[in-house]
């Protein structure tokens, strides 16, 4: 395979790979922009979603304080309790293992002057108190009960339940007291508090399934968002920060949160998108593969024939499998075939034209001294005679001046007739070699022979008595004939043949005309005719 047949082949494969690049990049810069943020943003949502769901948790917990602290709140007994008619409301019911039944750290009683009237709980140091407002030992609680009044003077009167950032993380709910069965006035608030203890954490844990944390941070103007970082391929971090009291508190959820979901996608994602590029090359090949077959290996076969014609002696045949193609290809060998075959025929007819006489149509100088030199090579390996006449028209300038130039041209044409008709023989040649002067080539033919063809020659011209009135050598058109003939072997040179016939032909025109004369071209004899 030549370069030049190669680099079509290679441009095919250059441009195709270029699209391939071109499509591999736009691949990647697909999954790079367009998929990758939509699987992260499918990753935070999944965080979200389960921050909600620990909230959803946190805020159940709050529900169960809710009617727990709504239970006492609409009791009679706490009702009567906190407007001082039933002393022995504590011994029968504030007392340590209720505060355990109930998991509490702390229940606040107050009036309806919203000043405190009991208060029950564990202080910092875990000891159990009991004591009617905001004396000593329960002045610990103090915090909660400011806590609890602010919230009071701002808000209206329905239950609440929210989450404590300080003095430690814990559950609140509170509720106004009333009366079970008559409407009346409310008689006071009633607070329950919980702690967000390590059990009650890991209960939360088992419940969501999520690992997490609380803790407490000061608020900010960032607080509210979800944050989010991924600490590595298969681990993030998420955490969101809840209202909690006081304010300028807030409680953050902090959980460490799998990633199977996101890498689950990205393993299917890059499977696809092996997939597609498979598929892509797959097909790239394909085409390269169906291009060699269809295209390139025929234009190969096509351009290899013509490469063959430029250089052989004897064109190939077009091969059969281009001309049967029924394709542009084949269309083009076609008529590349026929273009051959008339070039073929105009340099057949271009040749024949560059070697015949176009008057009379016999051979010219040019062919004449082609084969006299083949002749001569020919008597060289064979030891013949070669020999050659050289025949002149005798004062055809007379002719001409007496007949004209058109009647010259027609006795020149029946002169040659007549000398082909009688040396036209196959491996004989008569050729017009000047203006009214002809010679022939007489291959193994020795001189005698020659002599006499060239005798026959003269006597039939003569016989054809073609007039010629102002001739002072006789009444019809005559010719004056020279012969040559040389061995080969003592002669090399084919003009020196010539030269002794031109020389026996000048003899001839010096004795009279209408006449032969010989001569051996390799000796320095003349023989008359
Ligand atoms: P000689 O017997 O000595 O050969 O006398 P000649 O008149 O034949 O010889 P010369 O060389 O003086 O004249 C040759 C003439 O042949 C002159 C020219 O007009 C004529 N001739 C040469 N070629 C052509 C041709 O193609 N057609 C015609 N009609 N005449 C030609
Ligand atoms: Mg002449
Ligand atoms: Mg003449």
């Amino acid at each position: 395979m030549t370069p030049s047949f190669s680099s079509l082949s290679h441009r095919f494969f250059l441009a195709l790979g270029g699209v391939l690049c071109l499509a591999l990049l736009a691949l990647v810069l697909v999954a790079r922009y367009q998929i990758m943020p939509i699987l992260l943003e499918d990753e935070e949502q999944y965080a979200s979603s389960e921050l909600d769901r620990i909230e959803r948790g946190i805020g159940s917990e709050l529900n169960h304080m809710r009617r727990l602290v709504e239970d006492w709140a609409f009791w009679d007994d706490t009702y009567d309790f906190v407007q001082g008619e039933r002393p022995e409301y504590v011994d029968s019911n504030l007392y340590e293992s209720t505060l355990e039944t109930l998991d509490l750290d702390l229940m606040i009683f107050l009036d309806a002057h919203n000043q405190p009237s009991w208060v029950v709980g564990y202080n910092d140091d875990g000891d159990f108190t009991s004591c009617p407002g905001k004396a000593s030992p329960c002045d610990w609680a103090d915090t909660y009960i400011d806590f609890l009044q602010a919230r009071l003077e701002s808000d209206n009167e329905e239950p609440q339940t929210w989450l404590l950032a300080k003095p430690e993380l814990a559950m609140a709910a509170m509720s106004s007291i009333y009366q079970s069965r008559e409407e009346s006035p409310s008689a006071g608030w009633l607070l329950m508090v919980r702690p967000l203890s390590t059990p009650w954490l890991e209960q939360l844990r088992d419940t969501t399934g999520i690992d997490l944390n609380l803790t407490s941070i000061a608020h900010d103007n960032d607080g509210a968002r979800d944050h989010l970082e991924r600490i590595s391929a298969n681990r993030m971090t998420a955490s969101r920060a809840v209202e909690a009291m006081p304010d300028d508190q807030l409680i953050l959820i902090d959980t460490l949160l799998p990633r199977q979901r996101y890498q689950a996608s990205l393993e299917t994602f890059r499977f696809a998108l092996y997939w597609t590029i498979g598929v892509l090359v797959v097909t790239l090949l394909v085409v390269l593969w169906l291009l060699e077959r269809i295209v390139l290996a025929p234009i190969r076969q096509f351009s290899h024939f013509t490469q063959r014609v430029h250089h052989d002696a004897i064109p190939p045949p077009m091969p059969a499998t281009l001309l049967q193609r029924r394709d542009e290809i084949g269309t083009l060998a076609q008529e590349f075939r026929n273009l051959l075959d008339h070039q073929q025929q105009q340099s057949a007819l271009l040749l024949e034209l560059s070697q015949h006489d176009s008057l009379t149509g016999l051979a010219n100088r040019r062919l004449f001294d082609e084969r006299l030199e083949k002749a001569m090579h020919m008597a060289q390996a064979s030891g013949h005679e070669v020999s050659a006449l050289m025949i002149d028209i005798d004062h055809f300038k007379l002719y001409n001046d007496h007949y004209g130039h058109l009647a010259g041209d027609e006795c020149l044409i029946a002169l040659a007739e007549c000398m082909s008709s009688h040396l036209g023989r196959q491996d004989y040649l008569v050729a017009r070699t000047g203006g009214e002067e002809f010679s022939v080539l007489l291959p193994d033919t020795s001189l005698e022979a020659a002599i006499d063809h060239g005798e026959a020659l003269r006597l039939a011209i003569q016989e054809r008595a073609l007039p010629h009135a102002t001739s002072p050598t006789a009444t019809s058109v005559t010719v004056s004939i020279g012969v040559a003939s040389c061995h080969p072997s003592a002669l090399n040179d084919p003009t020196a043949l010539m030269k002794a016939a031109d020389q026996a032909l000048y003899e001839a025109k010096g004795q009279g005309r209408n006449r032969i004369q010989a001569q051996q071209a390799n000796r320095e004899e003349s023989l008359d005719a």
